[in-house]
């Protein structure tokens, strides 16, 4: 089962596709995260890609569509795909290179949100600098003060594309090019909506009635 799950930042998309790895033993495949290792790595892909993501700008088509099928034998069990496609283009070179392998999409899970809901998700958005581990300041801090619940580092960190100006770009991109793209998938009578609004395990609750019908 492949599916994707779509939303404006901040929707709570990663963190759905991480319950569901470990619910449904999926694999998430964030092109967010891949963009985000290649910069680490100081890889040639990272240091062109670097200035466009800090801008809150889409990076091209032929860059996140190249990462999505280097990676997409890593989800032999399902994909989850968080934060691609973003664009009308990356939604075909997906329908490709999922046809190539003989697969094909069973859901589009758009994740409902308000704007200013958004915003506050993400300027208050952390993870853990070990274990990855995601938290944020309001609405799910570590248990313990400055120390992860899961891998018990002392080191977290926030991305530096996660401020208020940034998000504001962020969310006209989504608006102009990402938006536009579920008629393509409604045709086809593939989105669900979910109300993103709620906790992560109402959401979460949401998400695999879907899954489950
Ligand atoms: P969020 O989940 O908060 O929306 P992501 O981690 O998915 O953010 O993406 C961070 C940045 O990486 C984006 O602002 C964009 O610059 C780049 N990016 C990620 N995925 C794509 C994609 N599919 N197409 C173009 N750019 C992307
Ligand atoms: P996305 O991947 O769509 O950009 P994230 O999953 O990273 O979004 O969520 C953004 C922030 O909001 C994170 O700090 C996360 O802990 C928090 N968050 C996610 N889902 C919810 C929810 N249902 N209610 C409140 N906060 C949430
Ligand atoms: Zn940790």
């Amino acid at each position: 089962m492949d599916i994707i799950l779509l939303g404006p930042p901040g929707a709570g998309k990663g963190t759905q596709a991480k319950r569901l790895e470990s619910a449904r033993g999926m694999t998430q495949l964030s092109t967010g995260d891949m963009l985000r290792a290649a910069r680490k790595a100081d890889s040639p892909i990272g240091a062109q890609v670097r200035d466009v993501m800090d801008r809150g700008e889409l990076v091209s088509d032929a860059i996140v569509s190249a990462l999505i099928g280097e990676h997409l034998e890593d989800a032999a069990n399902g994909a989850i795909f968080d934060g691609y496609p973003r664009t009308q283009h990356q939604a075909e070179a997906l329908e490709m290179l999922l046809a190539e392998r003989g697969r094909t999409l069973s859901h589009v899970i758009e994740l409902v949100v308000d704007e200013d809901a958004l915003v506050r998700r993400i300027v208050g958005r952390f993870t853990c600098g070990e274990c990855g581990q995601m938290y944020h300041e309001d609405f799910h801090p570590p248990k313990k003060e400055g120390v992860c619940d899961k891998c018990g580092s002392t080191e977290f960190k926030r991305r530096p594309d996660d401020n208020e100006e940034t998000v504001r770009k962020r969310m006209e991109e989504y608006r102009a090019k990402t938006a536009p793209i579920l008629p393509f998938y409604e045709e086809r009578g593939l989105v669900r909506q979910v109300d993103g609004m709620g906790s992560v395990e109402d959401v979460a609750a949401s998400i695999d009635a879907i899954l489950d019908s």
